[in-house]
């Protein structure tokens, strides 16, 4: 069977990568989404184990020493990281998954499955990037500060990506991302691996 493609959507905080991820649930039923594991604390309306899984920093310590983590990376005073084993699951068994995780963290995925398809979720423009995480209202003036500096070292980051998408508007953002994962579905090297099997199978049998 072929292997799920493991998809990863990246970009500064405050892009609309949540957004953009709950859009593309709704309109890809079938992609899996990976729930991440954090020490940050729940904001209003936020459920453990559908946005993420709460730990406390000790119980995220033993996930890292479990090896239970595919990456993890510490984001403006907090942990997040990807529980590894469903991740691979998933790929396993031909599902598509998609990953919605920050810069560093996405390096470090991009080390271990370099088949991978990356894609970097782009602001209009720096402004606007601004305007999204004050507009938010959730976060103190020490952290929009913080997370626009790590904003625009993280765009910086942009060279090591697949793709490019600019969520000017959130149907459009999602209407590429669909379109990147049809292509990624009609790859050559990925019909050339299935036909040498074929051939193979073929040989066998005559
Ligand atoms: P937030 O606190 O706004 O939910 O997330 C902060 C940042 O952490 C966002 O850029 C989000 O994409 C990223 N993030 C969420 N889950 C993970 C994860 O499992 N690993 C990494 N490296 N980053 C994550």
């Amino acid at each position: 069977m072929d292997k799920g493609l493991l998809i990863v959507l990246s970009g500064p905080s405050g892009v609309g990568k949540g957004t953009v991820c709950s859009v593309l649930r709704k309109r890809l039923p079938e992609l899996v989404y990976s729930v991440s594991a954090t020490t940050r604390a729940a904001r209003q309306g936020e459920v453990d184990g559908v946005n993420y899984f709460f730990k406390s920093k000790e119980q995220f310590q033993d996930m890292i020493a479990r090896d239970a983590l595919l990456e993890y990376a510490e984001y403006v005073d907090n942990c997040y990281g990807t529980p590894r084993d469903f991740v691979e699951r998933t790929i396993a068994s031909g599902r598509d998954i998609i990953l919605e995780i920050e810069v560093q963290g996405a390096l470090k995925v991009k080390e271990k499955f370099p088949e991978g398809v990356f894609i970097f979720l782009m602001p209009p423009s720096l402004d606007e990037l601004k305007q999204r995480i004050t507009g938010r209202g959730t976060e103190s003036q020490d952290t929009i500060n913080h997370r626009m500096s790590v904003a625009v070292e993280e765009i910086n980051l942009l060279e090591h990506y697949d793709y490019a998408v600019i969520n000017d508007q959130i149907d459009a953002a999602c209407h590429r991302i669909e379109s990147i994962i049809v292509a990624e579905h009609c790859r050559r090297d990925r019909f050339v691996k299935n036909l040498t099997e074929l051939q193979a199978a073929t040989t066998e049998k005559a």
